[in-house]
């Protein structure tokens, strides 16, 4: 019944765009689908989730998140 590309983190639910402005602490402007990181969080051992957004029209970023803990980090440099 899940919505295709919606996931679950932290108990709720969240689409590609939401769980990057979760990521970014603010608005974006697109997301990609989310994405298994195929890595475990540093924090908790649980398992991350990655997607790829654009939070303004000159950057694309690829952030990851916890979908246990609060843990998240992004690609940038
Ligand atoms: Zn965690």
């Amino acid at each position: 019944m899940a919505e295709k590309g919606n996931r679950v983190v932290q108990g709720r639910m969240v689409t590609p765009g939401s769980l990057a402005e979760l990521i970014e602490g603010d608005s974006v402007m697109d997301a990609e689908p989310i994405e298994d990181a195929n890595r475990e969080c540093p924090d908790c051992g649980g398992s991350v989730l990655s997607v790829g957004y654009m939070p303004s029209v000159m950057e694309f970023v690829t952030g990851y998140k916890c979908q246990d803990c609060d843990w998240k980090t992004t690609d940038r440099e």
